[in-house]
């Protein structure tokens, strides 16, 4: 409990506010980490990514994810003011998403060719866009900074100068990733939260919302047909397992059904 002094030192350090309050669940979240500090790692990282990784070229894929990212960024609204959405797909069979500070989201074709409707893709990229609006990375962030002190993460995020360690952590907070080799589990409750605010998001965009629990469905007949044979993807072992969350998921159908049905009425 002595480590919970050292954050004062830090929230001097990084000039964060301290405390976050998502806009969608108004949980109250450690932030020690200012929004430009955030946005800078994200888009440092993401650039860094797009270098590393096959961005894919295919015109149909990358129109799909625009419009299904932009319609969904379009709902969310201000809730982020400065987020600068960037949608990308990358070239790989794996079935991930993942997400970055500031607005950055990253699909793999995989998991594209596995989310037949954008209903369900919607799902996907609502989560993911979840994971950013709730700044579920720099909380992670923050909260080792109150387990490790000030130390480098701090005098990283301080002089914007990250190691490949702290933009391991930002990138793992945020779920995927799974190239730059360690992996982290994610927490549940950020993965929980992510659900709900995509699920809002994606009714709110004018996607079905029962495009979730298809979708999850689906990826558990995966991965279930992937046990068999070949590893599991990482993405698929840290989330919460399925059958919680596609309960999770019904469960807030009765919730989301109606914002869905307002949002078709209106129009995108
Ligand atoms: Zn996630």
């Amino acid at each position: 409990m002595k480590r919970l002094l050292l954050p004062l030192a830090a929230t001097a350090l990084l000039t964060g506010s301290g405390c976050y309050t998502n806009p969608v669940t108004g949980r109250q979240a450690l932030m020690l980490i200012s929004k430009g500090q955030e946005m800078s790692l994200g888009a440092q990282s993401f650039a860094e990514m797009r270098k590393t990784q096959k961005v894919s070229a295919d015109p149909a894929m990358n129109a799909r994810t625009q419009r299904v990212g932009e319609r969904i960024a379009r709902a969310v609204g201000n809730q982020l003011p400065d987020a600068k959405w960037e949608f990308v797909v990358f070239e790989s069979k794996e079935l991930n998403a993942f997400a970055l500070p500031g607005g950055k989201v990253g699909v793999y074709s995989g998991l594209l060719q596995l989310a037949e409707n954008d209903s369900e893709l919607a799902t996907v990229m609502g989560h993911e866009i979840g994971h950013v609006i709730a700044r579920h990375g720099a909380e992670r962030m923050s909260e080792a900074l109150v387990i490790a002190g000030v130390g480098a993460v701090g005098a990283a995020v301080a002089e914007n100068k990250y190691d490949a360690q702290t933009r391991d952590l930002f990138i793992l907070a945020y779920g995927g990733a799974t190239t730059l080799g360690r992996v982290l589990p994610h927490s549940r409750n950020a993965e929980s939260e992510a659900d709900k605010m995509g699920a809002i998001y994606a009714a709110k965009a004018g996607y079905d919302p029962r495009g979730a629990v298809t979708f999850w469905q689906k990826m558990a007949a995966q991965k279930a047909a992937q046990k068999e044979g070949a590893k599991m993807p990482p993405w698929l072992s840290t989330h919460p397992s399925d059958a919680k969350r596609i309960a999770d998921l019904q469960a807030y159908l009765p919730q989301v059904i109606p914002i869905y049905e307002a949002a078709r009425t209106q129009g995108p």
